[in-house]
């Protein structure tokens, strides 16, 4: 498994910054989003640094699936009962402000922050 020392979501999956954890496994681990943009948001994160989903290849698609067959449990659990919306943002134009890939997934009442 790939670390980056200057990755700050390698840090939280080390231990060595604190996150408000929802859900880990041998592969992902999820926390609640610093500035959440909706009532209820997370990030689910594989454990291993992939820097981007333009990083991606086929020979991760289990893993992106995993990512993605989580999400409707992790909004049960947390209550969301009226549906939420999964987001990846990849590269400059993409939106990407951290550089370790990662699901937004956010859900609860409207309105939101970012919409
Ligand atoms: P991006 O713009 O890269 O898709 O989203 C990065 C997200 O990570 C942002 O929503 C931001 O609030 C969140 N974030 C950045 N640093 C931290 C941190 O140290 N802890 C947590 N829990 N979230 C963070
Ligand atoms: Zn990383």
């Amino acid at each position: 498994m790939s670390a980056d020392p200057h990755c700050i979501f390698c840090r939280i999956v080390a231990g060595q910054i604190p996150a408000k954890k929802v859900h880990e496994d041998d592969e992902l681990l999820v926390f609640h989003d610093i500035h959440p943009w909706a009532p209820v948001h997370v990030l689910v994160i594989p454990k291993d640094h992939i820097a981007s989903h333009a990083d991606v290849g086929d020979a991760h698609a289990p893993l992106l699936g995993r990512m993605l067959a989580l999400a409707p449990k992790l909004m049960r659990d947390l209550g969301v009962t009226n549906g939420f919306r999964t987001v990846i943002n990849t590269g400059p134009d993409g939106g990407q402000e951290v550089h370790h890939l990662h699901m937004h997934v956010m859900g609860g009442p409207r309105p939101w922050v970012k919409g």
